[in-house]
């Protein structure tokens, strides 16, 4: 048995402007932030898996309309949400993703029933929809993704080509990709990542957060990763697989290649953001290039700690 077990969580980096904090705003996101935390480290508390740990912790995360994911997701060009989600077992090296989501409330659940329910890993769009009714998934209306912030976000950029990053905007309050990483009491690992996207996304827009090796990766003989940040250097840079590659080519810690990668490799392509990692010992890692990270971890060894901005 593993005597160290952690966890930690993020919900989205980006640029965070103090002055459009307010205190109120600011102690909702750390009260859910601490909830998702909590969570998740009971899950492992009670000697349960990382695997459950991550699902645990994303759920409050998705069931908060204060993140980009589930409830509150960004809005698409065509005015839906198309969510992302997946998630990753770093003792089988099993993993289950979902993309194209629209109307589950936990995209996370339906990835880890990919996973753990079907032959595949990643399910998009339509096929996902069907493999989720067989499972009596219970599908919710657009008005409980709702979130009126968002849409107004949409609607400032609607008819123009950009596309953004949920967080790119300096008046912009509300971030959030959410992200979980854990290692529980066997030392096995895993990880999880929940998003919307990004606003006015068109086309069926994909990002790093389903992407196994971009957004989202874990192995046991290395680390478990989350990232949050701009998706298409994600993927170039296949980010998540970069770090534990780091670590089992050249030896690195898990901090050592996390930071190696969010402050010198993904710069060097143009990419902005962070991600969050654990190992197989309960380290943990939580480097960003932004401004801040919504973020909070607790550890078995007493160690904790909930905070936004650097
Ligand atoms: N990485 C996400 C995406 O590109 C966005 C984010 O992290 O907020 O879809």
């Amino acid at each position: 048995m593993n005597n160290t077990f952690s966890i930690a969580i993020h919900g989205g980096a980006g640029t965070l402007v103090k002055g459009m904090m307010t205190p109120d705003l600011e102690s909702r996101y750390k009260n859910d932030l601490k909830t998702a935390m909590l969570a998740g480290y009971a899950v492992l508390e009670a000697g349960n898996t990382a695997v459950e740990a991550v699902e645990a912790a994303i759920i409050v995360l998705e069931n908060s309309s204060l993140f980009n994911a589930g409830k509150g997701a960004v809005f698409t060009a065509n005015g839906t949400h198309e969510m992302d989600a997946s998630i990753m077992d770093g003792k089988s090296l099993n993993a289950g993703a979902v993309s194209l989501i629209t109307g589950i409330k936990n995209p996370v659940s339906l990835a880890r029933d990919v996973m753990e329910k079907s032959e595949h890993v990643f399910l998009a769009g339509e096929g996902a929809h069907e493999f989720a009714k067989e499972l009596n998934y219970n599908f919710k209306d657009a008005a409980y993704f709702h979130d009126e912030f968002r849409y107004q976000q949409w609607i400032e950029i609607k008819d123009t080509d950009s596309f953004q990053l949920d967080h790119s905007t300096k008046k912009d309050s509300k971030f959030g990709t959410v992200g979980a990483v854990a290692c529980d009491k066997h030392g096995n690992i895993a990880a999880a990542t929940s998003t919307g996207g990004m606003t006015n996304k068109k086309w069926g827009r994909v990002g790093d957060s389903p992407m196994i090796g971009s957004g989202n990766y874990a192995n046991n003989k290395t680390c478990a990763i989350s990232c949050t940040g701009s998706g298409e250097f994600f993927i170039r840079g296949v980010v998540a697989y970069d770090v534990a590659c780091l670590m089992e080519h050249k030896g690195m810690s898990v901090d050592e290649a996390a930071q190696e990668v969010i402050h010198k490799r993904i710069l060097e392509i143009g990419g902005d953001g962070g991600l969050i990692a654990v190992d197989s010992k309960g380290n943990i890692s939580m480097p960003f290039n932004t401004e801040g990270m919504y973020r909070a971890h607790k550890s078995s060894t007493g160690e904790e700690g909930i905070s936004i901005y650097k």
